[in-house]
């Protein structure tokens, strides 16, 4: 289907924004790219998620980067302003694999070639997490001894690790001989481009090659996959995903999943979609609305307070 008009949230009318703004009560939000860029701050953001909290929304953020501590996390959302955040508002693939974890009842050690701070989440929600992190005098005379398995492993897990080598890619494709050992990937996001538009290999790149050699097909924890979608309705208590409103920056990501889960989307062109991007996708991959940034909501809501 070729692609349709998609509304602007401040180019609605007056009537239109109070119906768009009472139509969710629950506002699930990506992280980078609407929040803030991976290494820089974006305006107001803080100031958008308390407005929608005054309208009495429930806030909570679904982020497909796990490569970062939890006080990293908690520590930006109270310097950007957000109030009442506590740790469980956010959600990433590293928590997502220990909710798969205990509910699969996975009794055995995994091995992950996650980040560090990735694993510290699972192993603080007690998990047995086994590494390799060999990275001098390696050859390929030796390599087969050094990524010998060390015992059967309940699953291999993979997703965002900008240390992942080459003896963890080896050691993740010995242990997915097994067929009874599960598999779980994180990040699917497509790309990575850099500000100067140079593209660059990312963890989806590496999982191609893991899939390609061992046959197997992981289990995606991460946004697109509706299991997250399952996740997050099971842990927040989503009853109505028609009344939750995913925004977020990547078409390829968050639109798909918030459209594969029912809830309606919002996209923001403050992060790594262009707006040509929307308009040239077709109707079913559009989203429902779009914002040059969450930071339309406090524009938003002064208007319908205006008109009240
Ligand atoms: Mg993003």
């Amino acid at each position: 289907m070729s692609a349709r008009k998609v509304p602007h949230i401040l180019k609605l009318s007056a009537k239109e924004q109070k119906e768009f703004v009472n139509s969710f009560d629950v506002v699930l939000c990506d992280c980078d790219g609407v929040m803030w860029m991976a290494s820089s701050p974006l305006p107001r953001t803080g100031e958008a998620v308390n407005a929608l909290k005054d309208d009495g929304k429930q806030v909570f953020f679904v982020s497909n980067n796990s490569e970062r501590p939890e006080e990293e996390y908690v520590n930006k959302f109270i310097r950007i302003g957000v109030k009442d955040f506590q740790a469980n508002h956010i959600m990433h693939p590293a928590k997502s694999m220990l909710y798969y974890i205990k509910k699969h009842n996975i009794k055995q050690p995994v091995f992950s070639t996650c980040s560090a701070d990735g694993n510290d989440v699972l192993r603080r929600g007690g998990v047995d997490v086994r590494t390799l992190d060999v990275k001098e005098g390696v050859r390929l005379s030796n390599l087969e001894e050094i990524t010998e398995p060390e015992q059967k492993m309940g699953a291999v897990l993979f997703d965002i690790n900008s240390n992942l080598n080459y003896v963890q890619m080896t050691a993740a494709t010995r242990y997915l001989a097994d067929k009874d050992c599960d598999f779980l990937l994180g990040a699917p996001d497509p790309r990575f481009r850099l500000g100067t538009g140079v593209m660059l290999p990312i963890c989806n790149d590496f999982y191609l090659i893991l899939k390609r050699l061992t046959g197997r097909e992981a289990t995606i924890v991460g946004k697109p996959s509706v299991l997250l979608g399952e996740i997050l309705k099971d842990i927040y208590k989503l009853d109505n995903p028609k009344r939750c409103l995913f925004v977020g920056d990547s078409l390829a990501v968050d639109i798909p999943f918030g459209l594969n889960c029912g809830f309606q989307t919002l996209l923001v062109l403050s992060g790594c979609t262009p707006i040509e991007e929307m308009w040239q996708a077709n109707a079913e991959d559009q989203p429902h609305f779009y914002a040059d940034g969450i930071a339309d909501f406090i524009e938003l809501y002064a208007n319908i307070s205006k008109k009240a």
